[in-house]
């Protein structure tokens, strides 16, 4: 049997081997809760303030403003839900069209409470600039959040320019950044963005873990009720060890986010030149501006899901879209967000190359997939 090959690092990336060992103390000996006054909390209690030095210092934010959550998914979810409570007025909340489900089935949440949601359809390259903002904002606008990349086709959106935008009418900005953070680099008091989403199993750290960052004097309502941890707005005792091998991936991936980037950017220049060396008819979606590694591709009249498991029995892994809906084989609302045609759209997969892989991976990648096309 050939060894596996991953690519499909949007969906999940393997633990960065140095925050699995600085989360082995908390999940060993270490394993007091930091919410307790006695001694053997202390430690916990200090590696929870590290970590959140740590995060803050690798976005640029300050410790304060930075929550811990059980991921993007909950992250998304209070930045929306939570920000709601304070809109008594009922304004508007706009978001993209294509934005993941944690966002849209929060705000389809808050529509059924009430509140009005208006949804921007990308260009068909996949960004939402100013202009189609521009056409919808009003002073009657709460909240906008956009996410930074999209974790589908990976197109990388104008975020400063957009929040610029939104607090010149007097709106909130959130944005799910949650593809994008440990691998862009990532200044939260330069985008000026009100909050942010980050999930740490993007970015090679665990599961179950993420933060939302919430510049100072924005007002978020608690979105989990309990005890006083996280400033009292997150209660439930702290994942010590989730939250340490976070902020030691993210330091890690931010050290070297430079060399990666050029990395992973050289695998994706060649997986293009090798398809385009073998004749392979495709679509490349997402415009110029796209995360590095993400590789959306369309085979015209091909099915994406008969390639992604054909693929699988050569021990290769990609996915036909978002690995959060893998159950779903309709066209991606993404897909049908930027209105790529019904043909180029079944046969659409996407590729998402790592730090942890090779030129190896990216010939045999594409040696399987020329096999795969023309058995058709
Ligand atoms: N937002 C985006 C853009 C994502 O890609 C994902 C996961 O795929 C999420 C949110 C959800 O993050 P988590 O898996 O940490 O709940």
């Amino acid at each position: 049997m050939n060894k596996k090959i991953y690519a499909d690092n949007a969906a999940t990336t393997k633990l960065d081997l140095g925050a699995f060992e600085a989360m082995k103390p908390y999940m060993l000996d270490e394993f007091g809760n930091a919410s307790q006054p006695y001694s053997f909390a202390r430690q916990p209690k200090k590696a929870i303030q590290d970590a959140r030095e740590s995060i803050a210092s690798c976005i640029g934010a300050s410790p304060e403003e930075v929550f811990f959550t059980s991921g993007g998914t909950e992250s998304d979810n209070w930045a929306i839900k939570g920000t709601v409570i304070y809109n008594q007025q009922k304004r508007a909340t706009i978001t993209s069209a294509f934005e993941h489900h944690a966002i849209l089935r929060s705000c389809e949440s808050i529509e059924r409470q009430g509140y009005p949601v208006a949804y921007l359809w990308p260009t068909e390259e996949g960004y939402i600039t100013t202009d189609i903002l521009r056409n919808c904002i009003t002073d009657k606008t709460y909240l906008v959040s956009v996410m930074f990349a999209n974790n589908e086709i990976g197109t990388v959106l104008p975020i400063k320019d957009l929040c610029e935008l939104a607090h010149a009418n007097g709106a909130l900005f959130h944005t799910d950044a949650v593809q994008a953070v440990g691998h862009l680099p990532i200044d939260v008091h330069a985008l000026e963005v009100d909050m942010l989403s980050a999930s740490a199993h993007k970015f090679n750290g665990p599961k179950g873990v993420g933060f939302l960052y919430i510049k100072k004097g924005i007002e978020l309502f608690p979105f989990i009720d309990g005890g006083a941890q996280e400033s009292k707005h997150r209660a439930g005792t702290e994942n010590v060890a989730g939250i340490v091998g976070m902020a030691a991936a993210l330091r890690e991936n931010t050290i070297t986010l430079q060399e990666n980037f050029q990395y992973v950017k050289k695998l994706e220049s060649l997986l293009i030149d090798q398809l385009d060396d073998m004749r392979i008819e495709y679509k490349r979606n997402g415009g110029k501006d796209v995360l590095p590694g993400l590789v959306s591709l369309s085979f015209p009249g091909a099915d994406g899901e008969a390639i992604l498991h054909r693929l699988d029995l050569n021990g290769i892994c990609i996915s036909t879209g978002s690995a959060c809906d893998s159950k779903n084989t309709e066209i991606s609302h993404v897909l049908q967000a930027i209105r790529l045609d019904e043909t180029y759209a079944k046969g659409t997969v996407r590729i998402s190359l790592g730090k942890l892989n090779t030129t190896d991976d990216v010939i045999a990648i594409c040696s399987a997939l020329k096999r795969v096309l023309h058995a058709g």
